[in-house]
């Protein structure tokens, strides 16, 4: 049997990021993934081979922001394994039912142009706020590309310009003070002190709540930064689909002598002698590692269902308890409705122009309506009387997705994982039936067509997933798209608590990656490079970290101009 150095449970993007830097390292990797195709969150595929051929689907993810704000493609050289981002510009568009409408470039100045048509003084508000919020992003990313424990790497990460960007949100006390005031209020809070206009801040309240939470949600005001990173580092797709960042990093990871293995089901982890050892798979098979199980998978399931309940109780008594009642997450999910299009929408109420369809499109007519379609989430009702939703026709930025002359479209539109009321019934008990997956995506599109009235006429045809499909195709717990809830007290060093808040867990060799783990959600990779780093650091000598204080000064007394 081979024995490999790591085997990575799950081949999400962050567990061949992972992979790909452990192997570049030199030691050997073999990553177990249950679809048939590896990503995850991360892919692209022909979902409807016999009514829309040659139409491709990207399943969940399609617009990057935080990958850019890490090293990744530069250090990895992925353009180099297939990988090109094409950038968004515009970003997004929403339009408003009163016959305004919002559409964001990515240049901050022509953004404020469109906002002064309506209103001069949010123009000049709005480039006030995403100031304030590149600063913010700007003095955090040290941070997202560090263990979040690991004081040195966070340090060594800060230059000139991150330092003196923090320095301009925290320098003195009173400054201090009213930032940390800014982060403990909410999204809604925080667009009605900036902004007077409904059009304006309905799709920023709708961006913020992409963390998964209201806009009126208290401690949530980062969700605001949501807005601001589309302008910079700004918005992109992969050429091809979500799916080629995901076969670049497999043809890097081929590349480099490492394996992923697809259909493997891991259902155990061989623990011996308090270390983790290997894993054990749907069929059976057996897979050893020498050095580290590394598991894409959040902690919850990893912990509470592929483990023997007396080796966590070794290990830590009190784990398991916490994991099951201390991780807090919410009831929402994501139905996700892909349609295949003869033409692309035209929005005719509001001055249609073609570039409004190359960024996203938010369908936000009010902060009450997008309010409410997390609240009701929340409560397990489906927010679908007057339904708010995120799409894309990703065939306008990259026509190569369909065949020629024909467009796709994907909605995202947030809906509870368990419906109130219908305990027990429907796929997993949670109470979605086909029947109703359809009935809610038929409300959807109706909603779409009040402002693109030619929607009806282009479909061709459509692929719905409930929330039990979602999570069942992702394997995430409750059909959560970011494993772990994107709250403030399960960020940073508190995700997903804070005796695993390092990647590593009480059982030797064992080590957390993935959305669940820290900086969290989305595509970014980042959680994949910092666990790469965790595992690399245990590996080393005992002397480094001395050699890292010897570094840091270095770097920090002769900087590089
Ligand atoms: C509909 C939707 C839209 C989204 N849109 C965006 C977006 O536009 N931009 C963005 O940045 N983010 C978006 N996200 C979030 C993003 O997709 C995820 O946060 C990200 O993909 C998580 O990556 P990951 O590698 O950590 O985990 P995952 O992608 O969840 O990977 C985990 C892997 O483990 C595998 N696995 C699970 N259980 C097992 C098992 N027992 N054995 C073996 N393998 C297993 C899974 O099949 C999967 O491949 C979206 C998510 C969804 C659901």
């Amino acid at each position: 049997m081979t024995i490999y150095d790591v085997i990575i449970i799950g081949a999400g993007h962050n567990g061949l990021t992972c992979a790909a830097y452990l192997l570049k390292a030199g030691y050997s990797v073999l990553l177990l993934e249950k679809r048939s195709v590896p990503g995850g969150g991360a892919t692209t595929e022909e979902l409807m081979p016999e009514q829309a051929p040659g139409f491709h689907f990207n399943r969940c993810a399609i617009d990057h922001e935080f990958i850019h704000l890490s090293p990744i493609v530069e250090e990895l050289k992925l353009n180099q394994y297939g990988l090109k981002y094409l950038f968004c510009d515009p970003v997004v568009f929403c339009p408003n039912p009163d016959g305004k409408y919002f559409l964001a470039h990515r240049s901050v100045e022509k953004t404020c142009s469109e906002i002064a048509r309506y209103s001069s003084r949010d123009a000049k508000k709005y480039a006030e706020f995403i100031n304030f919020w590149q600063r913010f992003i700007n003095s955090t990313v040290p941070m997202f590309n560090a263990p979040p424990k690991s004081i040195l790497n966070i340090a060594r990460n800060y230059d000139l310009k991150q330092f003196k960007d923090l320095l301009s949100l925290l320098g003195g006390i009173d400054k201090t003070l009213d930032f940390v005031r800014t982060m403990l209020t909410s999204a809604e809070d925080l667009l009605n002190e900036w902004f007077d206009s409904e059009f304006l801040k309905a799709p920023l309240a709708r961006l913020a709540s992409e963390v998964g939470t209201p806009p009126s949600q208290k401690t949530l005001a980062f969700g605001a930064m949501m807005m601001a990173m589309r302008h910079h580092p700004g918005m992109a797709r992969p050429q091809g689909g979500t799916g080629e960042l995901t076969k670049a990093l497999v043809r890097l990871v081929q590349s480099q002598g490492g394996e992923v293995l697809t259909e493997q089901v891991v259902k155990k982890i061989l623990i011996d002698n308090g270390r983790a050892v290997g894993v054990s798979v749907a069929n059976g098979q057996e897979y050893r590692a020498s050095k580290a199980v590394i598991s894409n998978i959040d902690a919850k399931r990893l912990f509470l269902n592929f483990i023997d309940a007396a080796d966590v109780d070794a290990a830590d008594p009190n784990l398991r308890e916490r994991l099951d009642r201390r991780i807090v997450n919410s009831n929402e999910s994501i139905l996700k409705i892909d349609c295949a299009l003869s033409e692309p929408l035209r929005f005719e109420y509001h001055n249609h122009r073609d570039d409004y369809l190359i960024g996203s499109v938010l369908i936000a007519d009010s902060v009450e309506q997008v309010e409410i379609a997390h609240h009701d989430t929340t409560l397990g009702k489906i927010p679908d009387l007057d339904p708010s939703m995120y799409l894309v026709v990703p065939t306008v930025l990259d026509p190569s997705m369909a065949p020629e002359g024909k467009h796709t479209l994907w909605i995202e539109f947030f809906a509870p994982y368990q419906i109130k009321g219908a305990e027990g019934t429907g796929l997993h008990g949670t109470g979605w039936t086909d029947e109703l997956k359809n009935k809610v995506a038929e409300r959807v599109l109706d909603k779409l067509a009040q402002y693109a009235p030619n929607l009806k006429k282009a479909l061709m045809a459509r692929h719905v997933e409930s929330p039990a499909e979602l999570g069942e195709r992702l394997g995430a717990l409750k059909g959560n798209y970011y494993h772990v809830d994107m709250t403030l007290e399960q960020m940073v060093f508190f995700r997903p608590l804070p005796e695993l808040a390092n990647y590593q867990t009480p059982i030797e060799g064992l080590l957390l990656t993935g959305a669940g783990t820290h900086p969290g959600g989305s595509i970014s990779g980042m959680p994949g490079r910092n666990c790469a780093r965790v595992f690399l650091q245990s590996q080393e000598p005992i002397f480094q970290p001395f050699i890292e204080v010897w570094k840091l000064c270095q770097s920090k007394l002769n900087p590089i101009p």
